[in-house]
């Protein structure tokens, strides 16, 4: 812990106080090269010519400590320290963090009463024992940090990210951190007027990554995951594990069989089985199982425990108490949405009326100022009937068999709106995924007001994307042919879709959550999926007071 802070007291505060942690290559490896001191096993060394204990647990000096291998004579102690890597070609033999942990260890062992003077570093690649004298320089120093950590995390606030540090990009806590974007959004959060919207590819994809606005923000955070959601829809399918993969059975065989380590989630809809073993697999491996009705209604999830950051969710909590604040996030939502609905149908609907794109325009800078939820509630409504009122003008060639005249649900009256339901039901289902990964509770919103087993946090997230990912979706399924007549169901109730209706749309739905952009504000590539997940740090970040103004994702 003591090492974090000295390399950065924000990566020491989010994974020891929130509790996130993310595997690199990096800190995997560590954990290989630290396994035989990690199990403990006694004996002597062939490397030393002294040994006496490996994973040695202390208190002293105000901390506990854990020294990999302690070397002994007498009273005299040295701990020994094993670090993965190659030894630094430096005058000082270590990195400052990697001396300062060794140091603690040194003062722990002078508390019990032993003489330490000095440690040693194992470089396990370079396989080289490095001496690390405790000067007095060192330990007041590794005092001073001691010191600070405990402020640090007494105080309940997240220290400041370190400022275009090199540091940051070896970091596998960058894509939690943010720290240019975090950085970035504060030094504007005064100026509303630089939150532009981000450029959709062109049609030949040609859009090429450049820097943010400031051109110092970088990429730190992968533009997508390597894991990506499964989804098994329909009764008689059964989903089983075996070795390192699932095993998706049909009633008639096999019918896929994934990668565990590929899965970031895994969704069933409508009676499909899991086995017990699969289950625990998944939940041990943090894999979230999501169970839906046959209908696409959201119906539970499975998951390993709950995430450890307290501290979000109590903020969280406090914000949602707060009506000045809860209302200042909702306008940021709502004006989001109507903003992005304005672009969509500007971009698809070649006979919009002026007068409907200048209504939008003017609705959004209203919901910018409402004074209050239910006139926000008003304005999010006129400018829903506007939209709508347009929505079917961007159905082309390929749509022209169906019509749209308005929004409607439960149940949808017609194939449009029946895929529009599907959709924001995956989309709220992702959204409030990524909000449980960060560390909120999804059940609690800022806008959306709590109702029993309503995901209002999730709900107010998926207000920006509703245009940009589930209604363009729709569209695209329509004009590009990919639904037709027959992938629907129509009953006296209303019309949902059938199997392969489903299907399709999931199968959209997933091509347009990888489909990459450039971020309006930060400049890089990113997919869809990450956006979901970039902005839902941002909001724990708005939550959390670093940043005073969500910024919504708009698009151009
Ligand atoms: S990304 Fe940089 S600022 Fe953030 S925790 Fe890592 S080292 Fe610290």
């Amino acid at each position: 812990m003591l090492n974090e802070f000295a390399y950065c007291p924000r990566l020491c505060y989010i994974e020891w106080v929130q509790g996130e942690f993310l595997d690199s290559a990096d800190t995997v490896d560590g954990r290989f090269q630290h396994r035989r001191v990690d199990a403990g096993s006694g004996g002597p060394s062939q490397d030393f010519e002294t040994f006496h204990a490996r994973s040695v647990y202390l208190t002293g000096a105000g901390i506990t400590c854990r020294i990999d291998l302690l070397e002994g004579d007498g009273s005299r102690a040295t701990p020994v320290d094993y670090k993965r890597g190659q030894a630094p070609d430096i005058p000082e033999g270590a990195y400052e963090p990697e001396r300062v942990q060794l140091c603690a260890q040194g003062l722990v062992l002078r508390d019990n009463g032993f003489v330490c003077d000095q440690g040693v570093i194992y470089f396990v690649k370079s396989k080289k024992r490095v001496t690390i004298p405790f000067d007095e320089a060192l330990v007041s120093r590794t005092r001073d940090l001691i010191s600070a950590l405990r402020a640090a995390a007494e105080s309940s606030e997240m220290p400041p990210p370190l400022q275009h540090s090199p540091k940051c990009n070896r970091c596998s806590l960058a894509g939690i951190c943010l720290p240019d974007e975090v950085t970035l959004l504060r030094e504007m959060q005064a100026d509303d007027e630089r939150l532009v919207g981000a450029k959709e590819p062109d049609s030949d994809g040609a859009e090429t990554e450049k820097n943010g606005p400031s051109g110092r923000i970088r990429r730190l955070l992968p533009s997508d995951d390597d894991a990506k959601p499964v989804y098994v829809v329909g009764r008689g399918n059964t989903v089983r594990k075996r070795e390192e993969r699932l095993e998706i059975w049909s009633q008639d065989g096999k019918v896929s069989e994934p990668k565990l380590r590929e899965i970031s989630m895994l969704s069933l809809y409508g009676g499909v089985e899991i086995t017990t073993p699969a289950m625990v697999e998944l939940m041990q491996r943090g894999v979230p199982v999501l169970h839906f009705t046959h209908g696409g209604w959201f119906q539970g999830i499975c998951q390993g425990t709950t995430h450890k950051n307290v501290e979000l969710r109590m903020l969280q909590f406090q914000c949602a108490a707060d009506p000045k604040r809860s209302l200042f996030l909702a306008r940021k939502v709502v004006a989001g949405k109507i903003k992005n609905c304005r672009t969509l149908l500007r971009r698809n609907n070649p006979e919009v009326g002026a007068d409907s794109l200048a209504l939008l325009a003017k609705l959004a800078e209203k919901a910018h100022e409402a004074s209050a939820s239910e006139s926000l509630l008003g304005i999010e409504g006129a400018a829903a009937e506007c939209y709508f009122s347009q929505f079917g003008g961007m159905l082309k060639e390929g749509g022209k068999d169906f019509s749209f005249l308005d929004r409607n649900r439960r149940p949808p009256k017609d194939p449009l709106n029946a895929v529009l339901s599907y959709l924001y039901g995956i989309l709220v289902k992702d959204l409030f995924v990524t909000l449980l990964a960060v560390g909120f509770d999804p059940y609690l919103g800022f806008y959306h007001r709590p109702r029993y087993g309503r995901p209002a946090l999730a709900l107010d997230m998926m207000e920006e994307f509703r245009p940009l990912i589930a209604d363009s979706v729709a569209i695209n399924l329509f004009n590009n042919g990919e639904i037709a007549k027959g992938d629907f169901v129509k009953t006296r109730a209303g019309v949902s879709l059938s199997s392969g209706g489903k299907k399709a749309a999931v199968s959209g739905y997933e091509r347009r959550m990888e489909t990459e952009i450039i971020h309006p504000l930060f400049g890089y590539k990113v997919s869809y999926r990450r956006v979901l997940e970039v902005q839902s740090r941002l909001l724990a970040r708005v939550v959390s007071g670093e940043i005073e103004q969500y910024p919504p994702f708009l698009t151009r």
